[in-house]
């Protein structure tokens, strides 16, 4: 039987299956078009998520805005989730026990939603989709095709905002996303 969007978001909001829960303000499910072509997947939630219960609304939230404009798109075209739906102290990087833990949710959201395309934004989201081999460094930008969804890697935001060289690639790859967009309409 599948699950419908409420009992999900029920689900999710009401989960302490991993110690993330106690620690942070608010579960961050995920935001977006139920019904994308495009959809992201970031790490985890960071301060401002936290505060807001919304994914990517801080500062590398912005740059993710713009750089879905860029690509001729709306943000609330996209739907856009993270890995981890309970902010890590300190932002660190969720461990693989709290990744397993949420990774439920995260297949259920990608089977209601059923996108052409996934981007995956940054190593945590790499390595939950494509596996613990993942580098982003040497994977970004190059397809992988799953059971008819295309995933794309690439840097993450907030590694952007560290490092403005990281820019000029992944601005490649969101390219690439937007031709595979047109590829996939038939445009
Ligand atoms: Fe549950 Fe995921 Fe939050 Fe852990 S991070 S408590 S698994 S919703």
């Amino acid at each position: 039987m599948t699950i419908s969007w409420a009992e999900l978001i029920e689900h999710i909001s009401a989960c302490q299956a991993c110690g993330l829960r106690a620690g942070c303000h608010r579960v961050v499910p995920g935001e977006g078009d139920p019904n994308a072509r495009l959809m992201f997947i970031g790490e985890g939630p960071g301060a401002d998520e936290d505060r807001l219960g919304r994914p990517f609304v801080g500062r590398a939230g912005e740059l993710l805005t713009k750089m879905i404009h860029s690509i001729g798109m709306e943000r609330t075209n996209t739907y856009i989730c993270n890995v981890v739906k309970c902010r890590p102290p300190h932002n660190r990087t969720p461990l693989p026990e709290e990744m397993d833990a949420c990774k439920g949710f995260l297949r259920a959201q990608v089977a209601l939603v059923r996108p052409k395309i996934i981007v995956l934004l940054g190593s945590t989201a790499g390595k939950a989709v494509l596996g613990d081999q993942f580098r982003v460094t040497r994977d970004r930008g190059r397809w992988v095709e799953k059971k008819g969804v295309w995933f794309m890697p690439t840097y993450h935001p907030s590694a952007l905002l560290r490092d403005e060289t990281l820019k000029r690639p992944a601005w490649e790859d969101f390219k690439a996303v937007r031709e595979k967009i047109r590829e996939l309409s038939g445009e």
